[in-house]
């Protein structure tokens, strides 16, 4: 929070709450899943205000957007770069936390220069796998 004030980020109730929602958010929602979430208790909270809030933090870098839901982009608070598992059924993202070496000095020798990366695995979840059978 400290760090948001110093960074210039006005904070709002409602930024407050949608902060507030991310913070330990380990589920990856899309901008519709906080909405829905925060609309109870905020009546007057719109959609914009939540897609304004994840660009100005996504801007800060204090979170990241994940693509790897072609339905939606989906919201980590965890900026610190890590792998993910999108299951196919549920659509539920999880965290992959293993170290995975990919050999980006051979990237680099070839003149591109990475700014960031990450793994997607996707597949289905035990749940689902379960539920399959
Ligand atoms: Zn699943
Ligand atoms: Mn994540």
């Amino acid at each position: 929070m400290e760090k948001l004030k110093s960074l210039g980020f006005k904070l709002t109730p409602q930024r407050l709450a949608i902060l507030k929602y991310l913070k330990g958010n380990k589920e990856h929602p899309s901008a519709e899943t906080i909405y829905k979430a925060l609309k109870r208790k905020f009546p007057t909270m719109s959609l914009a205000t939540i897609y304004n809030t994840i660009e100005n933090l996504k801007k800060k870098g204090l979170i990241w957007e994940l693509t790897l839901d072609p339905d939606k982009k989906r919201i980590d608070p965890n900026p610190e770069p890590h792998h993910h598992f999108l299951c196919e059924k549920c659509h539920r993202i999880f965290d992959v936390l293993y170290e995975i070496s990919v050999p980006l000095e051979r990237l680099e020798q070839e003149g591109f220069q990475i700014t960031r990366s990450q793994v997607e695995f996707i597949g289905l979840c035990p749940h689902c796998k379960k539920i399959k059978k």
